[in-house]
């Protein structure tokens, strides 16, 4: 006979997490299920499905609220693993509609998420636009020069309901639907790969199945450039989009300005996009950072044009990002945003190479919100 502590052979390990949030919807290789859950208190599966969607769909603010299921459950449920809310610790309003918020998670660490809706959304009919930026790590271990999150530290990973939870609450605070959601908050999500995946499938599976509803081509992750994860996401079920923050297609460039790349090579970058597009057929887009004097040379931008052709057969999209000031600029580099005119200039000139091109507008600089802006506040 074996007992309880021994036992992992009906997929609840003895020694599941003691919070809420580290449990995900089933099918993440590494991550817990509601299902392990109610297995361990030997449950039938429906209970899993009732749990995430008094979670997700229902909002439940503790599981005296979840009446569908037995008291003796709930009961146990609060015995073996916390569930309490992110708080709303801090949230700034900025004249052009985004907001930004200081999210509190339950052991005391935060995490920024922007949210961005589509102006003129208060006197739509619920049709608008909102797309929510939201963070896969507390922090960021990357540093790379011209962004506060890596200058202010590294807290720790987000859990998988830590990630659907910062769009719950921006719907929940909007009173509006989530249209759009980019991993574009505070850290990497390819070195936090398997909670971030976890938490876009709670965000995109459907209601009925205790997500949120929101189309996987509707979510989009940005990654730093990491390969393996590139590699990873090309084999997912979903059809998530992928982003890449290329920043210069020069390796001593790229190496000055993202030095926590070193090992993830342009050539393999390039190589690993190539393969992402084979199998998946959806073509990546590159993020690129306008930097005077350091990324828009002449040189650099016949690099960007050779790397972004190259990435699928369509291309790769570019979208320019004109460099936003950081909060924390006494100890960054003096990096200085290319200006306007230029920065038309270059898209022209990658537009007549043969490269689809936007320019992407900055919202939230007002209340430090755009990217890059979103520095690690260490409250709690
Ligand atoms: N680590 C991931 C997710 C962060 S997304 C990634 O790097 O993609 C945040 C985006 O803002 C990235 O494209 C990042 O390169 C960009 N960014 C960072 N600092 C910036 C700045 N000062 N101005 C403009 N964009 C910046």
């Amino acid at each position: 006979m074996h007992t309880e502590s021994t036992d992992t052979t009906n997929g609840a390990a003895a020694d599941l997490p003691a919070d809420l949030f580290a449990y995900a919807l089933a099918g993440t290789e590494g991550i817990p299920s509601y299902a392990d859950l109610m297995d361990k208190l030997r449950q039938p599966s429906y209970r899993a499905q009732q749990l995430a969607q008094w979670l997700w769909v229902r909002a439940a603010a503790r599981y005296d609220d979840m009446t569908n299921l037995p008291a003796d459950v709930r009961t146990q449920l609060a015995q073996m693993a916390v569930f309490q809310r992110a708080v709303i610790a801090d949230v700034q309003h900025s004249r052009d509609g985004t907001r930004k918020y200081l999210l509190r998670f339950a052991d005391g660490i935060c995490a920024e998420t922007v949210a961005l809706p589509q102006r003129g959304y208060e006197t739509s009919d619920g049709s608008a636009r909102l797309t929510v930026c939201v963070s896969a790590q507390a922090g960021c271990t990357l540093a790379c020069s011209f962004c506060a999150t890596g200058r202010s530290g590294f807290s720790r990973n987000l859990l998988p309901g830590e990630i659907a939870e910062q769009v719950r609450v921006v719907a929940a605070d909007y009173g509006h639907r989530v249209s759009n959601v980019v991993v574009m908050g505070q850290g990497e999500p390819f070195l936090n790969y398997d909670a971030t995946l976890a938490g876009l499938r709670i965000i995109n599976a459907a209601n009925a199945a205790g997500g949120l509803g929101i189309g996987a081509r509707h979510i989009t992750l940005s990654t730093a450039g990491i390969i393996s994860g590139i590699k990873r996401l090309a084999a997912e079920p979903q059809q998530f989009t992928l982003a890449v923050s290329l920043h210069s297609a020069v390796q001593a460039t790229r190496d000055r300005l993202m030095p926590g790349l070193q090992g993830q090579p342009l050539a393999e970058l390039n190589a690993a996009l190539q393969a992402y597009y084979q199998q998946t057929k959806r073509r990546p887009s590159l993020e690129y950072a306008l930097i005077a004097g350091v990324n828009d040379s002449t040189a650099e931008i016949a690099a960007l044009a050779q790397f972004a052709r190259s990435c699928s057969s369509g291309g790769a999209h570019v979208n320019l990002i004109p460099l936003n000031a950081s909060a924390t600029d006494d100890a960054l580099l003096d990096l200085q945003p290319t200006n306007a005119a230029t920065a038309a200039r270059i898209a022209e000139t990658l537009r007549s190479s043969k490269v689809e091109v936007s320019i992407r507008a900055s919202r939230g600089s007002d209340i430090a919100a755009a990217c890059g802006q979103l520095a690690q506040q260490h409250t709690g």
